[in-house]
């Protein structure tokens, strides 16, 4: 496989630009490569500038839930720009927006557009503390909630140890207030909260965590935290930027029937353009300004091309009640012929999947939490990863992250996938 154009494109890219990418696991240094730098994509295949054309598994990281160039997405945006680009004032499609999102998850009665999943799960915290009148937030080891200070933090051993940032530049008194439990583990949430009676403001979780790899909810767990939240008068915040629209059209909360007091969400919702959102009880949510004191706002929050993205996405979504048994299938039958693969090979690494988000762990052991994640042989990861891309199979570049089935995966795609699959495992 050639690879001289993305190969001085990067070399260019590393002058100009941190890392050479603008967002760091896109430079595929976890396994080894140089990345591949990318020119189009359509349905489920991606092509880079040196003609390679590959089956695509990240897709955008999810957003690209209906394949790549989806002509109804690419016309309502083509038609929006004809009436310029943005305004920086209320328009009706937003009206609409927020109507059709309340529509579809009946636990947001008033919602709020940002631009970025990270955007809405800052915003949401910040309102979580507001409403509460308290500063610390309980968040899970692994979970990823976009780059805010408040969420780059890691708790040492024991959960009574303080935080510690994650990074350089999270200021210390701030990583004092995140308090970190782990995944599927209630008995870690519920010391915490007595440890911080009446301190805590929210707890924020990914209700099927796609951060460490797709790590679904053991059954009682959501429940549990739902409870506790209630008891202590805690806001109880789903981060559905990945799972909103993805797991079921109404997210992980209808798939598992738990309402939570605010969600977040992001990723499928702009179809592809800058977009997030938050949203949840009225009650909370008239705390925003300029209903309420909690500052938030703008300039492009709303933008008009995105809103035209996002809601002729969420309305193909919406219209078609079959896209969700269709992905279900789809990914069934690809990770069947994964876990055959294993079968036949003798290997007994561990695939999660829920909905058409899915990850291979290479370890023997249950992934349930971080911990059992980290149990991964990372170096065998980025072999397998460098054996699929050499046969035309485009997965995300790390151990810790899932990959995603779109409509488009066709079944000769998802076939093709399997042989290179067991050609992949059996050469590692
Ligand atoms: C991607 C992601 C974010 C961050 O969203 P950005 O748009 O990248 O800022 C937050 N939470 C979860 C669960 C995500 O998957």
């Amino acid at each position: 496989m050639k690879t001289n154009k993305s190969t001085k494109l990067f070399n260019s890219a590393k002058k100009v630009i941190p890392g050479g990418a603008n967002s760091p696991v896109r430079a595929f240094k976890s396994v080894g490569l140089n990345p591949r730098f990318i020119q189009k994509a359509k349905g489920a295949y991606i092509w880079d500038v040196d003609g390679n054309k590959y089956i695509d598994y990240i897709g955008s990281w999810g957003p690209m839930i209906l394949g790549h160039a989806h002509p109804q997405i690419l016309k309502a945006i083509q038609q929006s720009a004809k009436n310029s680009t943005s305004f920086g004032a209320p328009t009706e499609l937003e009206v609409r927006m927020a109507e059709l999102i309340t529509k579809l998850i009946p636990s947001i009665e008033m919602v709020r557009m940002v631009n970025s999943g990270t955007e809405a799960t800052m915003s949401a915290i910040r309102l979580a503390r507001a409403y509460t009148g308290r500063d610390k937030i309980i968040k899970f080891e692994g979970c990823y909630h976009g780059h805010g200070d408040s969420f780059l933090i890691k708790v040492g051993s024991g959960a009574t140890t303080l935080g510690t940032p994650d990074s350089p530049g999270v200021p210390t008194s701030l990583a004092a207030d995140t308090l970190n439990a782990k995944f599927n583990d209630l008995n870690s949430v519920k010391q915490l909260v007595s440890e911080n009676k009446s301190e805590i403001a929210a707890i924020i979780v990914e209700p099927i965590v796609g951060n460490m790899g797709c790590v679904p909810p053991k059954p009682g767990f959501l429940e549990g935290l739902r409870s506790i939240s209630s008891r202590e008068k805690i806001v109880f915040i789903m981060d559905e930027v990945m799972t909103g629209f993805r797991v079921a059209l109404g997210g992980a909360q209808e798939l598992y029937t738990i309402k939570p007091d605010l969600t977040t969400l992001g990723k499928i919702i702009g179809g592809g353009l800058p977009v997030g959102a938050y949203g949840g009880k009225r009650e909370i949510m008239e705390i925003v300004a300029p209903s309420g004191p909690m500052y938030q706002a703008g300039t492009l929050s709303g933008n008009p091309l995105a809103m035209a993205a996002g809601y002729e996405m969420l309305s193909i979504l919406s219209k078609n009640k079959s896209i969700y048994k269709t992905l279900e299938k789809r990914s069934q039958q690809l990770v069947g012929g994964m876990r055959e693969n294993l079968r036949k090979l003798g290997l007994d690494y561990q695939i999660n999947r829920v909905g058409s988000m899915f990850t291979l762990f290479f370890t023997e052991q249950e992934v349930s939490d971080y911990d059992s994640a980290k149990t991964s042989d990372t170096a065998k990861f980025a072999a397998y990863f460098r054996g699929m891309l050499e046969r035309g199979i485009y997965l995300s570049p790390s151990q810790f992250e899932a990959a995603f089935l779109s409509l488009a995966h066709s079944e000769n795609d998802i076939e093709r996938t399997i042989r290179a699959n067991l050609v992949s495992l059996s050469s590692l």
